[in-house]
């Protein structure tokens, strides 16, 4: 069966195409920039399914592409022209797995999509105004280009919906609940899902009491027991919990009404402050964990202070899920960061004793892919590293839902 997962994002399309039940990829792409004044650049990879260690062939081209209907035609070609082309035809593409940022509190599992879920994804606009027109756009073109598929939404939010009401509900007046649906939805949701249920396979233990970390661009924990979300650190959107690259995470909303009362800003000026300057970069001068951390190297002191404030709020939300689960199994370290830095691994689990968390600093520093466990000697609760991969986790949660 061929899956096409097609991650739609305002100016960017991300894919990847796999020969179900095959888990490698056989072809995957980015397209940049769609809509710029300038070129959008796109960059196509087909992978050597006897060989999936081989290099893949890569294309890159830059070509203007005023909108994702002229983006998506330019994949469609790629997949299926010669040199590499994967498929000979749209039509033998049997489903399209779309992921979507925001299913509010409509959806709490993967669905096939028609008329009604694309006006509830349409009714979520208003909750995540940069992502979700944008994830629709890219199922209506994905509709009209391969007419013959099955259309699936997996949403970042709906592994999420499992959180008791005392943990997602604000002590905000009711009515805002009960009228706005402000409350605590939380996000990467298929990437926490997906590490959980790796972890647990390998503790074999279902019940597995796990603090899954994510720490990409955006970052961000969750309390999973049993498979169960049980709480989450972004919230009604994906500014709260974790200091992220660019984004703020946790701060007493006192600041934000100074802001915006004596100091003068506007609405749109504290967005930007939250979402673009925070953060590592705000503290550091860079956002990317690699910048910052040659920095460091280089005995940068704001570099050093913004790495032990990144990991100390991660020790925070560790030991406040360890409350939440009654008791630690293992935590997880995912993403970018989580699966590259060990310095951050190194600091968060820094006298964790008492949770009987205990790393093994050499395996810490080395480099290996996979599942790792870091785990030092005397451990109750492993350390463990689990590469996330959401492209396949909507590919198999499609896959299942097509039974
Ligand atoms: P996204 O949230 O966009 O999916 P990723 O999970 O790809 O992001 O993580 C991106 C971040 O991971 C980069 O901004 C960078 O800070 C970090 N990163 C990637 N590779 C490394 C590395 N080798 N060492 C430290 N950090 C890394």
């Amino acid at each position: 069966m061929n899956i096409l997962v097609l991650n739609s994002g305002s100016s960017s399309l991300k894919y990847q195409f796999f020969r179900w039940p095959n888990p490698q990829p056989v072809g995957s792409g980015l397209v940049e920039r769609i809509g710029a004044n300038t070129d959008a650049s796109l960059t196509h990879k087909v992978f050597n399914s006897a060989n999936p260690a081989a290099p893949p062939v890569e294309r890159r081209d830059s070509l203007p592409l005023p909108d994702h209907e002229t983006a998506l035609h330019e994949v469609v070609r790629l997949l299926t022209e010669p040199p590499g082309g994967i498929i000979q035809n749209p039509d033998e593409i049997a489903v399209v797995g779309h992921r979507v940022v925001h299913g509010g509190e409509t959806f709490a599992a993967t669905t096939f999509i028609n008329e009604e879920v694309k006006a509830a994804i349409r009714r979520l606009f208003a909750l995540a105004p940069l992502h979700n027109p944008a994830n629709l756009r890219g199922i209506e073109v994905a509709e009209r280009l391969f007419p013959q598929a099955r259309q699936v939404a997996v949403f970042d939010t709906a592994f999420h919906q499992t959180l008791p009401e005392y943990a997602f509900r604000y002590a905000l007046p009711t009515a805002l609940y009960a009228e706005q649906r402000i409350r605590k939805y939380g996000f990467h949701g298929t990437s926490h899902q997906y590490v959980a249920a790796q972890a647990a396979e390998y503790l074999q233990n279902s019940d597995a009491r796990l603090i899954t970390i994510h720490l990409g661009n955006g970052c961000s924990m969750a309390a999973v027991r049993a498979g169960r979300s049980l709480d989450t650190s972004m919230g009604f959107g994906p500014l709260s919990g974790l200091v992220m690259g660019t984004r703020s995470g946790d701060v007493d909303p006192s600041v934000l009404l100074h802001l915006l009362g004596p100091l003068g800003y506007s609405a749109g000026q504290v967005s930007t402050l939250l979402n673009q300057e925070s953060g590592m970069l705000g503290l550091s001068g860079a956002n990317d964990m690699r910048d910052i951390s040659r920095a460091l190297a280089a005995g940068d002191a704001r570099a050093q202070l913004a790495y032990e404030i990144y990991a100390y709020r991660i020790r925070q939300y560790i030991g406040a899920y360890a409350a939440v689960l009654g008791g630690l199994d293992a935590i997880v370290f995912t993403a970018g960061v989580g699966e590259n830095d060990a310095l951050v691994r190194r600091l968060v689990c820094r006298e964790m004793s008492f949770f009987g968390l205990e790393l093994d600093e050499e395996l810490n520093e080395q480099r290996e892919s996979g599942l790792r466990d870091l785990s030092g000697v005397g451990a109750r609760a492993r350390v463990l590293v689990i590469p996330t991969n959401e492209e396949l986790a909507i590919a198999r949660q499609c896959a299942e839902l097509l039974g």
